[in-house]
């Protein structure tokens, strides 16, 4: 049974199991509350609990719960601004910087490093003027000397690199102008580098309203073997793979809310990027093949024409079309030439990132996809002969192509030309239009690893917030659109049901809360609070409290508010309040500032007053909020006449009292009640959960 998922504060809806339509006819009816916060009524007379001050007990209020901690008023009150509205929307002074990269890099198969040269036109649309410009070094993370490294607990973790020692080697820095005779270049001798950040100190500063700079930096870097599970190699039967990434120099973010982003790439918490255009050029061995972020712009340069017709089918095609297929690896007449460099093109416009894999031992294939616009864009995997089976990554294309029709359909339309899915020893990483997933991943393990990894291109790609900080806005978005993804798949192949089991186990021994720097959370509380926990929160609020329509039109207006800009967690929140037309700061501050525990019970049954017969008319049913966290409370009351009423009552009748009592229209004697039926909240205690109580 579907449990009512529309609710309002006024109106209680009971859902009935009965299964013809007289019979739900007649169950469906408004439920009386007692809204006079009184409690007794054993002499049918209202009457206030009252008492003297030695021994008064409220008899309204449970030990463990205070109602004005979640029903705060000073939650989220600050006003917005011209920058932010308090509507959750960008104000109308609202402005975001720009950075475009040209970058040309090198990969040296022998050295196993990369040699770079980037261009960053960045314009200045803030109305401040710019001194100095902050940029990412992520590299800098594997340095024996960094941060990250000396943060690395003894054994590694998934993030450390313990036996690398690598790091950006900057040969130059300087600005470029184009004079009356071309470009002019200008060496800038004021840098400081701190770890994974390089100031540059300006002579003339930037200022304010769109003044535009171009920064050239020349750089190199050893490729680290396993960069943070981010990046890295991996060695084949065929080959190695390369999977390069936080490879170029990359603006910080400057925003209205601290200025400049500045805080270190310190392994666990990922990436605050700037948008705009990347057009990259990587120069690699002839016998390997390249898979970049956006789409190839001289593939006559790089493909045989074989290649150049099966991409022109593939494009035209929804079943899975070989591009280089397994007995093709390795030979000659699979590459335009046989020997030296070839430069692979590519271009990939309104993103915060790009990123790119190299190797002579994929084998790729590809596949359109369709996007609801009606435009279509590809599907595409590269992967090793040792995954080529149809349980690992044989099926790499069909999961790449579901997952980004599912949320171009679902959430927004997916806003670049290609999705690559690539195979190596890097377990599960995002970037714009092309990720990398775990090479040994198999069946359903395969499948949510790429949905996810392409759910981020919707969070944080395209609704680009700060991963450093807020990481559940990332991971946790993303987990809850995956649910949605899993169901979807191919009729449910791998729909996995939602339990709230291990975020109960996490509540009871674990007091750290969602908003946390991924940075400063104990690495065995990472999948709990960035993902789980917070994907758990949107699905409850999605599924018990707001319901379909009202959630999935304010996310929408999330999404759409926010697409290429960068919200903060303030604004999410007003805009789903707003959306909605719910105040829902108790449930974000609970489930996001908290690691409060829900604890519902159910403690008696009356029957009504004047009842000759128990039960036939009605029942006053007391149910009770034993600790801080509230949600609605979902009731399933079997009678002896056999029939099964459920009543959902709103979150908001917890907001002054702990105990609540209700009337329930029995019609023959209450066998039953039972809180959370369905087991779907996170109750940390069920054994109170029945009435008449059960002895064990
Ligand atoms: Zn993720």
């Amino acid at each position: 049974m579907k449990i009512a998922s529309t609710i309002t504060i006024l109106s209680l809806v009971i859902s009935s199991q009965l299964a013809t339509a007289q019979a739900n006819k007649k169950d469906t009816q408004k439920v009386k509350s007692d809204v006079s916060g009184t409690l007794d009524t054993s002499k049918g007379k209202v009457r206030r609990a009252r008492g003297s001050f030695g021994n008064f007990v409220d008899k309204t209020q449970t030990p463990g719960y205070i109602p004005h901690e979640t029903f705060d008023p000073t939650f989220m009150y600050e006003p917005g601004e011209p920058y932010r509205s308090g509507s959750g929307a960008p104000g109308p002074m609202y402005w975001q910087n720009k950075a475009d990269y040209k970058i040309a890099a090198t990969l040296d198969t022998n050295t196993k490093s990369i040699t770079g040269t980037v261009e960053i036109a960045y314009t200045n649309n803030s109305p401040d003027e710019l001194n100095y410009l902050w940029l990412q070094l992520d590299q800098n993370l594997f340095s024996t000397s960094s941060r990250g490294h000396f943060k690395t607990p003894i054994g590694g973790g998934r993030f450390g690199n313990v036996e690398f020692s690598g790091g950006d080697s900057i040969s130059s820095v300087s600005i470029v102008k184009n004079g009356a005779k071309g470009p002019e270049t200008t060496a800038v001798t004021d840098y400081v580098i701190t770890d994974t950040r390089m100031q540059i100190r300006l002579k003339t500063p930037m200022k304010a309203k769109g003044d535009k700079m171009t920064i050239k930096i020349v750089y190199s870097f050893k490729i680290p073997p396993d960069g943070s599970d981010r990046m890295g190699m991996t060695e084949t039967q065929k080959g190695r793979i390369y999977e390069i990434a936080q490879w170029y120099p990359r603006m910080c973010v400057y925003d209205e809310v601290e200025g400049w982003n500045i805080e270190p790439y310190l392994g666990a918490a990922e990436f605050y990027l700037e948008y705009g255009d990347i057009d990259f050029s990587v120069t690699v061995p002839s016998n390997m093949v390249v898979a970049g972020s956006g789409e190839l712009q001289n593939p006559t340069e790089v493909l045989t024409p074989t290649e150049i017709d099966r991409l022109n089918k593939a494009k035209a095609s929804d079943a899975k079309v070989t591009i280089v297929g397994v007995d093709e690896i390795g030979k000659p007449s699979t590459h335009l030439k046989s020997s030296g460099n070839v430069t692979w093109h590519y271009k990939i416009n309104n993103t915060r990132d790009a990123s790119w894999a190299c190797s002579t031992a994929f084998i790729w294939d590809a596949a359109r996809i369709n996007l609801p616009t009606g435009k279509k864009c590809m599907s595409m995997s590269f992967y090793p002969i040792e995954c080529k089976d149809d349980s690992s990554w044989g099926r790499s294309t069909e999961y790449v192509k579901a997952s980004i029709e599912f949320y171009s359909k679902t959430y927004y339309v997916f806003p670049w030309p290609c999705a690559s899915n690539v195979a190596g020893n890097v377990h599960g990483m995002e970037y714009p239009g092309i990720v990398f997933c775990g090479w040994k991943s198999k069946m359903s393990q395969l499948f949510f690893v790429t949905t996810h990894e392409f759910g981020h291109n919707w969070f944080p790609m395209l609704v680009g917030s700060n991963e450093r900080k807020y990481a559940w806005m990332d991971e946790g978005f993303n987990t809850f659109i995956n649910i949605y993804s899993g169901q979807n798949f191919n009729k449910g192949e791998y729909n996995k049901p939602q339990t709230p089991d291990q975020l109960i186990s996490f509540a009871k021994r674990d007091s750290n809360v969602v908003m946390t720097y991924e940075d400063c959370m104990p690495q065995r509380d990472i999948g709990m609070l960035c993902y789980f926990k917070p994907a758990e929160a949107l699905y409850l609020l999605r599924e018990y409290i707001v319901g379909h329509d009202r959630f999935d039109y304010a996310f929408h207006s999330y999404i759409n508010r926010w697409a290429f800009k960068h919200p903060t967690p303030k604004d999410f929140f007003r805009s789903m309040n707003e959306g909605t037309g719910e105040d829902l700061n108790w449930f974000w501050k609970e489930w996001i500032y908290k690691s409060w525990q829900l604890d519902q019970s159910v403690s008696d049954v009356k029957y009504s007053a004047g009842d000759t017969i128990n039960g036939t008319k009605g029942a006053e049913i007391t149910i009770k909020n034993n600790k801080q966290m509230v949600m609605p409370v979902i009731i399933e009351v079997k009678e002896s006449n056999g029939h099964t009423g459920r009543v959902t009552l709103p979150a908001e009748i917890w907001q002054a009292l702990g105990v609540w009592k209700f009337h329930y229209n029995s019609t023959s004697t209450i066998t039953s009640v039972t809180i959370d039926p369905d087991k779907v909240m996170p109750d940390a205690d069920r054994s109170n959960n029945t009435w008449p109580a059960t002895t064990n």
